[in-house]
């Protein structure tokens, strides 16, 4: 019980969580002990596919007593990469969180097409999202199963094929049993740019049409951070992108930013116009990249 207390440990439960989510395998719960309140719906109807433009509509959010997100509005346009920034702290994850539902608004709606998520078939929702964190849930087998994990249906042709997409296959191929090598207990066997580009390869096998990226603020090594921004720029084409980011480059890249604090949307919109209005956004762009 202890565990609950550490908050670094309770965020890593978190982000495994969302992982777990995604691949799909409910039986998950049970082991690490962490069952959903939320209902998953299992008559409900399945999201109608479109081109998948999702809202945030007036959403306040708590966890427990402590609140989080105050009326926060975001429309994060389709096949568009939308970045959201600000301070550690802030609420992103969060925001992030409730797309996922792992956990419903405590007032407001999270609307995908137009449909409210919360009355969807969770499965449903599910397949249409894919995920990159800052952790990657990896069960003790092969890397092979690890990633057919997102997709149980596929071949093995269809693995390798994902995991030269996410510049995974290069280095799997070099350990000595390749894609049957053993990860070991949550993937102690390799390493963090490693079990990153094993849940990219994850994200290609499921060609979902929502990519939530949370990118991470720990320091990959370089080759692995390069390999990792290529990868999600082909995988994210033409797919509506949600970046929490605090790298340059993904910020250049967006369409759309939304600067947020305190569980507060305080800025948004273009790079460009965020930079000429001089507001918030400049601040935290001066101060981090000079
Ligand atoms: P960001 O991603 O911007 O750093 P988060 O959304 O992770 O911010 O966190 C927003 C606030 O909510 C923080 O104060 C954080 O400590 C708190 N928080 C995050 N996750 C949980 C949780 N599972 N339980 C309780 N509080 C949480
Ligand atoms: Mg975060």
């Amino acid at each position: 019980m202890l565990m609950c207390y550490d908050p670094a440990r309770r965020l890593s439960q978190m982000r495994v969580r969302a992982e777990a989510m995604l691949v799909g395998v409910r039986m998950l719960f049970d082991l690490i002990d962490m069952k959903t309140s939320l209902n998953e719906n299992p008559d409900g109807p399945a999201l109608k596919p479109g081109p998948a433009h999702i809202r945030l509509e007036d959403v306040t959010f708590a966890y427990g007593e402590r609140k989080v997100l105050q009326n926060v509005d975001m429309d994060i346009p389709a096949g568009q990469l939308t970045a959201i920034v600000g301070l550690s702290g802030a609420g992103k994850s969060t925001v992030m969180n409730l797309i996922m539902r792992l956990y419903d608004p405590t007032e407001g709606k999270v609307t995908i097409d137009a449909q409210d998520i919360s009355g969807l078939r969770a499965s449903s929702l599910r397949r249409a999202l894919a995920y990159v964190g800052q952790d990657t849930f990896l069960f003790s087998t092969s890397i092979l199963e690890n990633i057919r994990y997102a997709r149980p249906d596929a071949s093995d042709d269809d693995v390798k094929a994902a995991a030269e997409a996410a510049f995974a296959h290069e280095f799997i191929i070099a350990l000595p049993q390749g894609y049957q090598t053993q990860v070991g207990e949550n993937g102690a066997f390799l390493s963090g740019g490693q079990r990153q580009r094993i849940s990219i390869a994850r994200a290609f096998l499921k060609n979902a049409s929502i990519l939530l990226l949370d990118e991470a603020t720990s320091a990959l090594d370089a080759i692995s951070e390069e390999k990792i921004r290529d990868a999600v720029q082909v995988l994210g084409r033409g797919r509506t992108r949600v970046a929490i980011t605090h790298r340059l480059s993904t910020i250049m890249a967006a369409d759309l930013v939304y600067v947020m604090e305190d569980g507060r949307v305080i800025e948004s919109g273009s790079v460009d116009a965020l930079l000429r209005a001089d507001g918030p956004f400049k601040d935290l762009y001066d101060k981090q990249f000079g």
